[in-house]
């Protein structure tokens, strides 16, 4: 079923309930009241024939002449009994009914009593006179509070359903109102394909759940559209660093072969198909590499790691090597051991900060690499600065993209798999890797060492 149609349903179900209840409830009440008023009713006849059969001797004519009028003009269908004391019917013989003892009694006890008989009811008075003690019993139908309760109940019930089916209409109307923006977004998701990532949904001009729905969709699309384009651009970048080498090595052979060569001939072809091919086995291996980081190591295998310690090693290895290449190390001041200790795996951490400051000696010409460590409120913040060729501002989000190299890297050696691995690695250690970079001028990586680093 609809979520229009259950909504409509519910509605008008809860709006019946309530409706049920309060036209019950104004019925009883009514027919509450027009029992008690005709109870009223009935009191005032029984008086009235007490008055007119007992109170002639007392009376004054006129007074009598008076109230005998008003007795001419009785309830319809009205019955009433006079009884002495001895419980025999007095000056009323013909009377309808022959009352029983006890019912007598009841009324001697209460002064006034209210009874109900068939479909009539009955109110009987206890009336001392000098003539003696009696008591007085009129019944009748009360036809007219019948009519008007049944007139009620009838009103009550057509108007139910007249509420109940408006209702219903309007909560249908409200409800494909209030849902027409889900359809509307239903309608547009229904047309996004792999091939149109690009598309959005439409929101709407309320700051409602609905444009909340409407947002997060569209945030959902564009990382869709990011990572699809993300794995393109990998498969490209993939596809073109294994085709040159590839390319080189099947020109090699198809020159070579094209007549009979000499052996130093034969052995330089040999030496080239040589280098390609460890070319393919690096990048080959590279991409094995990263895709074995994504193990998350068990506990045993974390240590305990000095940041500041790690770096004093990479500078002392660095200098080493030939030719030297500085890098300058600047730590925080007046830090405890612990603030620059993280939990992690000591060799892979390694690997990544030395990606990052190879790459700065490589697109720097080998000029000085600087390591800046600082606490943050967010931790700890490792900063490696250059001041090489830098990176174009359009190129440097898909630096971290395995194989891609940056368009102003090419006259540089490298597979574009170190900067993907160092964010690996980071990732691994709850750490976030970003960059900032002037083409032409210099380049930043900044590592971000939450405070709870551990695996
Ligand atoms: P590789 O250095 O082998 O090309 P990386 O994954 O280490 O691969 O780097 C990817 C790309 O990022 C490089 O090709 C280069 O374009 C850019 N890059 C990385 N570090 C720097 C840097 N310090 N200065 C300029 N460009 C850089």
């Amino acid at each position: 079923m609809k979520i229009r149609h259950r909504l409509s349903l519910q509605f008008t179900l809860i709006s019946g309930i309530i409706l049920t209840t309060v036209f019950v409830i104004i019925y009883l009440l009514s027919a509450r009241f027009v029992r008690n008023n005709f109870y009223k009713q009935l009191e005032g006849r029984a008086l009235l024939t007490a008055e007119v059969y007992l109170e002639k001797d007392e009376l004054t004519k006129m007074k009598f002449l008076e109230i005998e009028k008003s007795y001419q003009q009785g309830i319809p269908g009205e019955s009433s009994n006079i009884y002495d004391s001895n419980n025999h019917a007095v000056f009323i013989e013909q009377a309808k009914y022959d009352w029983p003892a006890s019912l007598l009694d009841n009324i001697r006890k209460h002064q006034t009593y209210r009874f109900s008989f068939r479909d009539k009811y009955g109110l009987g008075i206890y009336y001392p006179d000098n003539q003696g003690d009696f008591v007085v019993i009129v019944t009748a139908r009360n036809a007219a509070g019948e009519q008007q309760l049944s007139y009620l109940l009838w009103s009550l019930v057509i108007m139910g359903l007249i509420a109940l089916a408006v209702t219903y209409g309007m909560s249908q109307w409200y409800a494909s109102r209030a849902l027409r923006p889900i359809q509307n977004i239903n309608r547009e998701v229904k047309k996004i394909r792999a091939t149109s990532l690009h598309q959005r949904v439409q929101r709407g001009s309320n700051k409602d759940e609905i444009d909340e729905l409407a947002l997060h969709f569209n945030e959902l699309l564009a990382h869709m559209e990011n990572a699809f384009e993300m794995q393109r651009s990998f498969v490209s970048n993939a596809s073109h660093e294994l085709r040159t080498p590839l390319t080189t090595i099947i020109g090699e052979i198809e020159v070579t072969m094209q007549k009979q060569r000499s052996a130093a001939e034969y052995q330089q072809t040999l030496e080239t198909l040589l280098g390609e091919s460890e070319k393919l086995k690096v990048i080959t291996d590279g991409l094995l590499q990263l895709t074995r980081v994504d193990a998350v190591p068990d506990a045993s295998q974390l240590e305990p790691i000095r940041l500041d310690e790690m770096l004093e090693a990479l500078r002392i290895s660095w200098s080493h090597q030939a030719p030297a290449n500085e890098l300058i190390v600047k730590l925080p001041a007046n830090t405890t051991p612990e603030q620059l200790t993280l939990q992690g795996n000591p060799q892979l951490l390694a690997v990544a900060i030395n990606n990052i400051i190879k790459n700065g000696f490589k697109f720097s010409g080998n000029t000085p690499v600087t390591a800046t460590l600082e606490i943050t409120s967010e931790g700890l913040l490792l900063s490696i600065s250059d001041n090489g060729i830098g990176i174009p501002e359009a190129e440097q989000e898909r630096v971290f993209m395995p194989l891609y190299r940056a368009s102003n890297a090419h006259a540089y050696t490298g597979y574009g798999i170190g900067l993907a691995m160092t964010r690996k690695i980071l990732q691994l250690h709850q750490a976030r890797i970003t960059v900032s970079s002037v083409a032409g001028q210099g380049t930043t990586f900044h590592c971000w060492f939450s405070n709870l680093t551990s695996f």
